[in-house]
């Protein structure tokens, strides 16, 4: 069986617990691929990783990525904002996020607060929702031209103060052709896709991203999909995990994708536990 997750933060970021309380929790978990993704080092982002902490974090997993508990493989990740470009060369693997959107010199957290995200639908887009979202995707797409990344974070993050849809609607068409073109454009690169049960942590959300339209535009476009939980905490390691799977069948994938020393591979969904 396979138990993967990819997308962990911990106390060198944001997240709450140290490298080896994580580790050590996915190995009573019974997880089989661990990945650590600290957020890379973004000046406009206080909970990223400064320099001095991100030699910190790559020491720190990398002496558990060399000498794993049994069983395990651990990898050493970076999250990168779209806005800060890493060396992948220092990275088993690189998730690529759009966590700001710029216009006008000005760069908007989507993600900060719902005050926030509302103040940038307000003044960045004069409230076009349109726009926006445009906007969004548009910057989501360009990520397709990104060597440094394989996998996509968080696709529907714009979707994170919208679980009621306040702001829009999923199935809007409108919407749905703007994602699309993202999605054409990052399965034809051959991008990783996650399911991100992080937003459901933190009690935004009531389904993991993406929803169930994007998730379906992923799969006609033969996307890539592995799960995530985007986890801030150790208890949170395999949140989530097993409606995703469901989620993933029901849409009609047969294979996610996972980490290996080899590098990223398909794994028949059956073998996945939550
Ligand atoms: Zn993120
Ligand atoms: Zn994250």
């Amino acid at each position: 069986m396979t138990k993967s997750n990819l997308h962990t933060h911990s106390y060198y970021d944001d997240g709450q617990d140290s490298i080896d309380e994580m580790v050590q929790t996915a190995a009573d978990k019974g997880f089989t691929v661990l990945g650590f993704s600290g957020h890379a080092y973004n000046p406009l982002d206080e909970c990223s990783m400064t320099p001095e902490k991100t030699n910190q974090y790559r020491q720190d997993v990398k002496r558990w990525k060399n000498n794993p508990p049994k069983g395990m493989a651990i990898f050493l990740g970076i999250e990168e904002d779209s806005m800060n470009p890493v060396n992948p060369e220092d990275y088993d693997y690189v998730i690529g996020s759009v966590h700001y959107l710029t216009k006008n010199g000005q760069a908007w957290p989507i993600d900060y607060s719902q005050e926030c995200f509302e103040q940038m639908l307000a003044q960045g887009w004069n409230n076009d929702i349109y726009a926006l979202c445009k906007a969004y995707y548009q910057a989501i797409k360009a990520q397709a031209e990104n060597e440094r990344m394989q996998i996509v974070g968080h696709i529907d993050l714009i979707a994170k103060y919208n679980d009621d849809q306040k702001y829009f609607r999923f199935d809007d068409p409108k919407i749905l052709a703007m994602a699309k073109e993202a999605i054409e454009a990052l399965a034809h690169a051959g991008k990783i896709f996650e399911m991100n049960t992080g937003a459901i942590s933190r009690g935004y959300r009531s389904q993991a991203y993406p929803s169930d339209q994007i998730l379906d535009l992923i799969f006609q476009n033969q996307g890539k999909l592995l799960i995530n939980t985007d986890c801030h905490n150790r208890e949170n390691l395999d949140l989530g995990i097993d409606e995703c799977l469901k989620r993933a069948k029901t849409a009609g994938f047969t294979e996610l994708y996972t980490l290996t020393q080899d590098g990223f591979v398909g794994v028949p969904i059956d073998e996945f536990q939550g």
